[in-house]
């Protein structure tokens, strides 16, 4: 479960996580205690590093992502639309082509479908 979905990273969580769990049973085996309570600098170290600070942050990004389809389905699109409308060198002007671009978003999404996203994607991330 150490997976960063929004930078696609985990592999780095998952091999410092297992050099603490290394330091938590050095520790342990130097006392002589490997109960629970002699392993638990296991968590203690995860709490201090980036591991769970980071899983912290982005605990809700998954949720984001399940809430709002629109990020595989409409976004892509229209980002697509844009790319093609501002690489396409047909005599339009720039700003045109903005309002063409803002028009096509509008048609797709309501102003109030547009700040959810952002908000709900700022929170799951904030
Ligand atoms: C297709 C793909 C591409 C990826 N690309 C990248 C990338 O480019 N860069 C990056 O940083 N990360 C990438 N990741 C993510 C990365 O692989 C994971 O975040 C990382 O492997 C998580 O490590 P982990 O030790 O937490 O879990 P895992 O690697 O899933 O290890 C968990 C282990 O526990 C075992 N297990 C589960 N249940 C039990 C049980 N009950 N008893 C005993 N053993 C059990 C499993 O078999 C498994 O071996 C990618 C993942 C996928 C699927």
């Amino acid at each position: 479960m150490l997976f960063n979905a929004l930078h696609r990273e985990g592999s780095n969580l998952a091999m410092a996580s297992g050099r603490l769990a290394a330091e938590a049973i050095m520790e342990a085996l130097e006392k002589g205690d490997l109960s629970r309570k002699g392993l638990g600098g296991y968590v203690a170290r995860l709490e201090r590093s980036f591991v769970l600070k980071d899983m912290k942050k982005y605990r809700d990004f998954p949720k984001f992502l399940h809430e709002h389809k629109e990020l595989f389905t409409t976004l892509p699109e229209l980002a697509s639309h844009a790319a093609r409308e501002m690489l396409t060198v047909n005599g339009v002007t720039k700003k045109q082509k903005q309002g063409a671009i803002w028009r096509s978003v509008r048609k797709k999404m309501s102003l109030m479908k547009l700040l959810r996203l952002l908000w709900d994607g700022w929170r799951a991330v904030k």
